[in-house]
Parts: C-alpha cells; sequence; structure tokens
C-alpha cells in the first residue's frame, strides 16, 4: 500500500460540487481507501491568462495497491468523467487532480513526475496539504510540508537563481529583475555547498525583508543532477526555450510572491 497525497483544483463550473463528487469517485475506486481531505480554499489564479475565475483548492490522503502509473491514469479518468477539457496548460478547468507525492516515490517519466515538481511553491498547494498531513515529508527536499509552507511566509524574500550557465543565467535574472523590480543582492552569509558563489545569482524582492535565512525561492537552471536537499522552495527548469523558461519563473514568482508585479 502507498499513502498518496492530491491535489483537488476547480475554476469552472459549481467547483465545490466538482470537487466533492472527485472525492466520491477516489473513494469509490478499486484499490484506494480514502484516507482525509481538507476544506475547499478559494484561491486567486497563478500563470494563466489574466482574469482568470478563481480556484476552489483542497488536498486528499489515500492509501492505494495500485502503482503510481495506474493511480495517475485513474485520476485522469475522474477528470475526464467530470468533464475536464484539455486545452491550454494553467487554463480554466472544472478539475485538476494532481499526484503531489506517491509514497517516497521519486518518479519522472514523460507522464509522470512525483514528488510534482510545483507543489514546494505553491501555497495554494501546501495551505491545504499542510491541514490534512503537515508533517509529510517532501521526498526530494526534505522538509516536512509544514516547513515548507512556513518558509513561504517567514523566509527571506529573495530568489537564488543556480545555473553553471552564465549567459542563461544572466538572461533569466535581466528578464525577472525587469518583469518584477527585483535587484541584485549578496547575502552576508551563504550556505555554498547548496548555492555556490560561481553559479549562484542573488535577486532581492522589492521591499522584501533580506536577511542570511535560504531563499524564499530556489530556481535550479539547467541542473538535472543537482539535489534538492535542503534548498527549500525549489524550482527546477529543465533545459527548453527561453521563453517557456521565463513563463515558469514567471508563474513561480507569482506563486510565492502573488502581490508582485501586478
Ligand atoms: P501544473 O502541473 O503546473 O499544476 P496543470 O495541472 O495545469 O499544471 P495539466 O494540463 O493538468 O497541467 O497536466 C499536464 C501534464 O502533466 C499531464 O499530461 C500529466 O500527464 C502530466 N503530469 C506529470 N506529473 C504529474 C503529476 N504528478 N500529477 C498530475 N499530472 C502530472
Ligand atoms: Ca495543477
Ligand atoms: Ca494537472
Amino acid at each position: 500500500m502507498a499513502t498518496c497525497l492530491i491535489a483537488l483544483g476547480s475554476n469552472l463550473g459549481d467547483r465545490a460540487a466538482t470537487l466533492d463528487a472527485a472525492l466520491d469517485a477516489l473513494a469509490a475506486a478499486p484499490g484506494v481507501e480514502l484516507v482525509r481531505h481538507s476544506a475547499w480554499q478559494l484561491t486567486l489564479p497563478v500563470g494563466g491568462r489574466d482574469a482568470q475565475p478563481e480556484f476552489l483548492n483542497g488536498a486528499a490522503v489515500a492509501e492505494t495497491s495500485r502503482g503510481a502509473a495506474d493511480f495517475h491514469s485513474l485520476l485522469q479518468q475522474i477528470e475526464a468523467q467530470l468533464g475536464r477539457e484539455r486545452h491550454e496548460r494553467w487554463g480554466d478547468r472544472t478539475l485538476d487532480l494532481d499526484l503531489l507525492r506517491f509514497g517516497d516515490a521519486v518518479i519522472d517519466t514523460p507522464e509522470l513526475t512525483v514528488p510534482h515538481p510545483r507543489m514546494s511553491f505553491r501555497r495554494f498547494v501546501l495551505e491545504p496539504a499542510v491541514e490534512i498531513a503537515g508533517q509529510m515529508v517532501h521526498p526530494t527536499i526534505g522538509w516536512t510540508l509544514e516547513r515548507l509552507l512556513d518558509h513561504l511566509d517567514a523566509g527571506a524574500d529573495f530568489v537564488a537563481v543556480v545555473s553553471p550557465d552564465a549567459t542563461a543565467r544572466r538572461e533569466l535574472t535581466a528578464m525577472l529583475s525587469g518583469r518584477f523590480d527585483m535587484t541584485a543582492c549578496a547575502p552576508a552569509v551563504v550556505n555554498e555547498r547548496l548555492w555556490p558563489t560561481a553559479s549562484t545569482t542573488w535577486l532581492a524582492v522589492p521591499t522584501g525583508r533580506v536577511s542570511t535565512e535560504n531563499p524564499k525561492l530556489t530556481i535550479l537552471l539547467g541542473l538535472a543532477a543537482a539535489s534538492e536537499v535542503g534548498r527549500g522552495p525549489t524550482l527546477r527548469i529543465a533545459p527548453m526555450s527561453r521563453d517557456d523558461a521565463e513563463r515558469e519563473a514567471f508563474a513561480a514568482i507569482a506563486a510565492v510572491w502573488p502581490r508582485l508585479g501586478c
């Protein structure tokens, strides 16, 4: 049996009824036992087009005897049954079911990445998850979900962009500085192992609190082999087009600092 953590979201139709129906469908599926779920919380959309309807978000813990790929297919079937149509990424949807964690598994296939690659810095994912599973440990970062959420509230207001490719790092940081009014900064004390001076650029959020704690967000750019352990909220950007990398970084920063750049 594996203990799974699932994120639920909806911003179209009768959102609460859809999320309730998704839980019913999970509970009724063979080989799945629904253990508990959070309250549904209203959150502003992040990453999609402007003026999207608000999301209702939640989280659920389930036990399953199914394998990870099979369990993920079940989530997709439930999305489809409840009217999900796939158009654009981060677009409006009647139902989104993301597999945040599947036991301690670390999976990276074209169809499924676990733990969910964007869970560590999304408040709208962590808040409901912490309500029901705050002591659950993020398998690749090694922090509890509660600690990740606390860090988004209390951590130092800067971003560390880590990449040995100085050009790619310069391009991304220039874009972030322009878009969000961030400024280069140099923390007084740095953990060299996690944020090596030679390959890290630090950006401070305007009017933020810059101290010597870990950054609120680390962006790992094209560093497939770098470990996430101990970093706290982390966005890993695989080698991809510059536009896609910017979009990923924008959405992550908007999730961490929702009022920035408005
Ligand atoms: P995000 O993943 O950033 O929350 P999204 O939920 O809008 O974005 P979708 O359009 O629902 O993205 O899914 C895109 C693809 O992600 C799907 O084809 C799915 O196979 C894949 N995927 C990879 N890992 C996961 C996971 N852990 N949970 C759900 N889907 C995943
Ligand atoms: Ca999602
Ligand atoms: Ca999804």
